[in-house]
């Protein structure tokens, strides 16, 4: 004998039902046990109409309505037309009663809890007759028994304690005796030994399912789902969850009661005790695997075998010294809780003693606070216990696997995940089997959380990257271009996915929290909303993914100042914008210590050298111990194409014109011909090597004529180019007169940094620096003579672009 379980998505319309049907006749050579659900939803609307009605809130009738239609639309779809009438009839019969049920609720305007159940059973009733008689009609020996017949339990209601031996003789009764092969019954729906109606427990077809399993001894349980077994995590919340092939019943306990809600918590039970295997199957894709649950022992080497988590708890912590040395504080404690019937979910105690700290259902706080502060009255009264803490929007996410137990390390890699992704931890408790770790959180944290330990613990170190990037310009257009084609690569060989969430410019700004589209970027930016930078930030931390990266492709001062409220909460900074690093000191600082107190890379190695690893070569050298004593450097690729295509065949102007076509320059071309650039690169490089300077310290010996500097507009600038033309040419047969080529050098020395225009001769490292080149030399305690040279392209779109992908696949490997 088989037992299939369908639940409320399975059976929720025509269609689906028919999917339904498919599944039991390829099965039914057997004797078969159907339960279902209610219709997908009809439950909660079931219990709306019920609360409203007793609110006295008419609607109540619209729901009724709306619940009516759902069920005679299934008939009318499922059910041919000769055989109609009669199972219309019956329905329509039923749902009177209901009415009439629901109008004595609005009628005393009150609902108890005998009447809510009452009520509620509708839907599995309503549901398994239909199916039952849809059966029938597609030619299958079917017949319906009404569960509540069958299940017998106490008078509690809302979630009823099945009384076993009953339940059992009438279900191995009832079962041997039935001449047909297929039954149909309804979930969740029982009655009191006295025949009042009574339930499960929100999800409790499962239970049905398996109590009625274990009483005629099936030789499998199949749970029929919307999806395809138990995964590693919810599904809905992590996206690269995958089904668990095989886990054992303990496993399966312990990851449903943390809340993988696709199997009831109480369901194992029955089935464990007789060693009835469980499998969770997919309606819609029959052809999966699914998970098998079963006593033998999960694969080989695997520890953790699932995430799972339970929103909506609250903690409840009793502290006081008082409660040191105290026998009996904990037992009072947990008394009056249980009293209350309010559920422990997890509980620790410091080994001071000096505090409790349960988590408990969210719903049950308030009354919590109030059953234990009366209980210890006392006590706080005379200052020996503080008046108990409650703290709410919390949730619980636990590690479950049956070999956690024999290896070191876990909860180790746990929380430093949960760390370096900034997810606060409350509370941790780990099981005496060890069989789990749980964690207390932040509800807000939970998403982040699970997909953070799903990629540590499941996906092959893959690791996901979410990237916020402003700024498509030239460098921001060529960096989507080299995700969009590496992509694909990184996955890979690096194990790196990399996914665009958000896009900004200036004017508008998109997210998709899927993936920007690479390929047609322009587009979907130029549909997005008006763009503002404050939102852009608030947006990414609502978001609150984990490795999320903050891109800054602008020159925009604006810009630069919102990297503290990435930083500041735990969203890592990549920029080529060299403002922040260039203000003043304090700033710079400030930035440096929020990116370590909150784990949160800052990098910008394409300050200096564009795509060149100078910053990262430079803090390997300080890392590893050795000091810098001077730094010398052509580091402007801007300048150094001027100075290498400026001769007297050309302009001055219209080189530097070319330069600034070809994206060699900053928009404002005067920022480099100025030195001002430089200037910043050179500082960036001294504070780099652990020099407190500011950019007023820098000797700029500027080669630019006064007016050129003054202007204060690009056309202006040019024009002043052109005014000096003869100046430039001068400059440059001087220099040729020595043999000697111009370039633009900085240098840092003794604390002392300058930067300039300098006839460098031949047979110098800097005299053959070609095109846009720059190079850098680092004399250092173990370079001393013999420089450590750093030398190539320095400037350009497509070599910035790639020093910041650079710095995120850093981050990646962080
Ligand atoms: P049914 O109505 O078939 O009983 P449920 O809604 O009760 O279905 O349970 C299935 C749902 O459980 C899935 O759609 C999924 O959203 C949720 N779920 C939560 N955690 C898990 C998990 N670890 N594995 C599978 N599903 C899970
Ligand atoms: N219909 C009930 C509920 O929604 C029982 C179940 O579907 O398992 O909770
Ligand atoms: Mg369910």
């Amino acid at each position: 004998m088989k037992v299939l379980k369908f639940g409320g998505t399975s059976v929720a319309n025509a269609q689906n039902i028919s999917l339904v049907k498919d599944i039991v006749a390829t099965c039914a050579t057997d004797k078969c046990i159907i339960i279902v659900s209610a219709l997908g939803g009809v439950t909660d609307t079931l219990l709306n109409a019920a609360d409203l009605s007793s609110k006295k809130d008419e609607r109540y009738k619209t729901v009724l309505k709306e619940i009516e239609k759902r069920h005679l639309d299934t008939v009318k779809s499922l059910i041919p037309i000769h055989g109609q009438s009669t199972v219309l009839s019956k329905i329509k019969s039923e749902l009177n009663t209901l009415e009439d049920l629901l109008e004595g609720a609005f009628l005393i305007g009150e609902i108890t809890p005998q009447l809510s159940d009452k009520i509620v059973s509708y839907g599995e009733m309503l549901s398994s007759y239909i199916i039952s008689e849809y059966f029938q009609h597609q030619q299958l020996n079917a017949a319906h028994v009404d569960s509540r017949t069958l299940i017998v339990t106490n008078e509690v209601n809302e979630k009823a304690a099945v009384n076993f031996k009953i339940t059992n003789t009438n279900c191995q009764k009832f079962f041997s005796e039935t001449p047909h092969k297929i039954i149909v019954a309804g979930g969740f729906i029982a009655s009191s030994e006295n025949g009042n109606p009574t339930t499960l427990g929100r999800g409790g077809s499962d239970f049905t399912a398996a109590i009625i399993a274990a009483a005629v001894n099936a030789e499998v349980l199949q749970i029929w789902t919307d999806v395809s077994g138990m995964y590693t995590a919810n599904p809905k919340l992590v996206k690269q969850a995958k089904a668990i092939p095989n886990i054992s019943y303990e496993e399966a306990m312990e990851l449903s009661h943390f809340g993988a809600k696709v199997l009831y918590p109480p369901t194992i039970q029955p089935v464990l005790s007789k060693g009835i295997s469980l499998e969770i199957k997919n309606t819609f894709r029959p052809e999966d695997k699914g998970t098998l649950i079963t006593k033998s022992q999960n694969e080989k080497g695997k520890t953790v075998r699932g995430i799972s988590h339970v929103e909506n708890i609250a903690l409840l912590s009793l502290e006081g010294p008082g409660m040191v040395g105290i026998p009996g504080i904990s037992k009072r404690f947990f008394e009056v809780l249980s009293q209350a019937e309010i559920s422990v979910v997890l509980i620790t105690q410091a080994s001071s003693e000096h505090s409790i700290c349960v988590g408990i259902s969210a719903d049950d706080i308030d009354k919590a606070v109030q059953i234990v502060n009366n209980a210890f009255e006392y006590e706080i009264e005379r200052g020996k216990i503080k008046p108990v803490i409650a703290e709410k929007n919390l949730a619980i996410i636990a590690l479950v696997g049956d070999n956690m137990k024999s290896h070191q390390g876990l909860s180790g890699k746990m929380f430093s995940t949960l760390g370096k992704n900034n997810v606060n931890i409350r509370v941790i408790a780990q099981g005496a089997s060890e069989r789990n770790i749980s964690a207390v959180i932040k509800k807000d944290d939970v998403k982040k959380a699970l997909n953070a330990l799903h990629e540590e613990f499941f996906e092959e170190n893959i690791k996901q990257l979410n990237l916020f990037v402003m700024g498509v310009g030239n460098v921001g257009a060529k960096f989507l271009n080299q995700v969009c084609q590496q992509k694909k690569y990184l996955k890979e060989n690096l194990k790196l996915n990399i996914r665009v969430i958000g896009l900004s410019n200036s004017r508008t700004m998109v997210f998709d929290e899927g993936g920007i589209p690479l390929k047609n970027w322009e587009d979907t930016l130029a549909s997005g909303e008006k763009a503002n930078k404050e939102q852009f930030f608030e947006k990414v931390n609502q978001l609150n993914y984990r490795n999320s990266i903050f891109v800054d492709n602008t020159a925009s001062a604006e810009v630069s100042t919102t990297y503290n409220s990435y930083l500041g909460n735990s969203i890592s900074v990549v920029t080529c914008n060299k403002i922040a690093c260039s203000s003043e000191y304090s700033n710079y600082q400030e930035l440096k210590s929020l990116a370590r107190t909150y784990n949160a890379p800052f990098l910008f190695e394409t300050n200096v050298g564009a795509g060149l690893p100078i910053i990262d070569t430079l803090k390997h050298l300080i890392a590893s111990g050795d000091k810098i004593l001077k730094i010398q450097a052509v580091l402007s690729g801007s300048l150094n194409f001027v100075f290498n295509n400026f001769n007297d065949q050309t302009s001055f102007h219209d080189v530097v014109k070319q330069a600034q076509e070809e994206g060699y320059t900053e928009p404002d071309p005067k920022i480099d011909l100025s030195g001002v650039d430089v200037m910043r690169k050179i500082l960036i490089l001294a504070r780099e090597s652990g020099n407190q300077l500011e950019i007023d310290d820098i000797e700029n010996k500027s080669f630019l004529p006064q007016e050129s500097l003054d202007t204060d507009n690009n056309d202006d600038f040019f024009a002043s180019l052109v005014k000096y033309e003869g100046y430039f040419q001068k400059l440059y047969a001087d220099a040729v007169a020595k043999e000697s080529k111009l370039k633009y050098v900085a240098q840092f020395e003794e604390g002392k940094a300058s930067v300039g225009l300098q006839e460098i001769p031949k047979g110098h490292d800097f005299y053959n620096l070609e095109g846009s080149d720059n190079i850098v030399l680092f004399y250092t305690e173990r370079y001393p003579n013999q420089p450590m040279i750093i030398k190539g392209a320095g400037a350009g779109a497509d070599v910035t672009a790639s020093g910041i992908f650079a710095d995120i696949i850093r981050i990646g490997n962080f």
